[in-house]
């Protein structure tokens, strides 16, 4: 059975696109078959990969309102092992038209449910907000892979994201983890980067993930391109960042299934709210702001 990951933090603009979709090119670079799931109304990650906006195109739309397959929106992409649903900006509406219907929360988990043995892996892209969109992400998902910028403000308004991870585990879905936190945009030099990483580890702790992402123009130039950064430069830091970070959460992996030893018990061994508990702790103790 794959694993299903939601890239997820409300705030804008903090890398969760350019992981969605450089995280699941490297999975697919793996040799693994991987699916991109785009839950954005922005459609970012849809054209990120090259796909032109389709108002007629199968999406995740059609799959939240019930209307298509999951199987009738996946497409291809260039390379070999990565298949994208792609978005539209209409799924703003499925917020909408959603609001009265039985079971919304648990729609794009229904829908992914028989792709679920086709794919190792399964990544879903979601929108700067804690919306019925982003809630059937987590609900779909295995774990919650959150980007944050290495920045003063960083850690605000991530008690909102975990309070919302622990009602969801308590409510929608207990298997809920969280694979890691991944620093993006870094720029290790600057002693600002350094304090706050120094922070973001003492409060976050083994979730804080080891790679890191640096600030690379060949990230950002490669979506305009159609493409992913390890297509369009492969040898660039921000392509070798992701194929490390995909390296690394395919070893936790693999960890995890393998015989358990005190370092590989990670979110499935965790029960409910433990994890949530175990991050959040050291809240009360440290400026959220700092
Ligand atoms: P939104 O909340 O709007 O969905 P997001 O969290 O998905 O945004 P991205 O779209 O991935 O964030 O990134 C925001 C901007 O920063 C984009 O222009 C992207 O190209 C750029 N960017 C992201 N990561 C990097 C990086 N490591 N180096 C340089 N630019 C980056
Ligand atoms: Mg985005």
């Amino acid at each position: 059975m794959g694993r299903v990951i939601a890239v997820a933090n409300q705030k804008g603009g903090v890398g969760k696109t350019t992981t969605a979709i450089n995280l699941a090119a490297s999975f697919a670079a793996a040799e693994v078959n991987t699916l991109l799931v785009d839950c954005d109304p922005q459609s970012n990650a849809t054209s990120g990969l090259g796909f032109i906006k389709d108002p007629e195109r199968v999406s995740s739309y059609h799959l939240l309102l019930g209307a298509a397959t999951a199987e009738e929106a996946l497409l291809t992409t260039e390379l070999e092992q990565l298949w994208l649903i792609p978005a539209h900006k209409n799924l703003i509406g499925a917020n909408l038209e959603l609001v009265d219907a039985e079971g919304r929360e648990y729609r794009m988990r229904d829908a992914l449910a028989p792709l679920r043995e086709r794919f190792q892996f399964i990544v879903l892209d979601c929108p700067p907000a804690l919306d019925l969109l982003t809630l059937n992400a987590l609900v779909a998902a295995d774990a919650v892979l959150i980007p944050m910028q290495a920045e003063y403000f960083a850690l605000e308004g991530i008690s909102e994201l975990l309070d919302t991870i622990e009602r969801i585990r308590e409510a929608l879905n207990p298997s809920l983890g969280i694979e890691g936190v991944v620093l993006t945009m870094l720029d290790e030099r600057t002693n600002l980067a350094q304090q706050v990483m120094a922070e973001l580890k003492n409060y976050f702790g083994a979730k804080l993930c080891q790679t890191t992402v640096p600030r690379n123009i060949r990230l950002a130039e490669a979506p305009s391109h159609g493409k992913a950064a390890l297509v369009y430069d492969p040898r660039s830091k921000g392509a070798e960042s992701y194929i490390r970070l995909a390296k690394e959460i395919i070893e936790r992996q693999t960890a995890d299934v393998g015989p358990q030893t005190s370092e590989s018990v990670t979110t499935e061994e965790h029960s409910g709210e433990a994890v949530v508990e175990e991050i959040a702790a050291p809240a009360g103790e440290m400026d959220k702001t700092a």
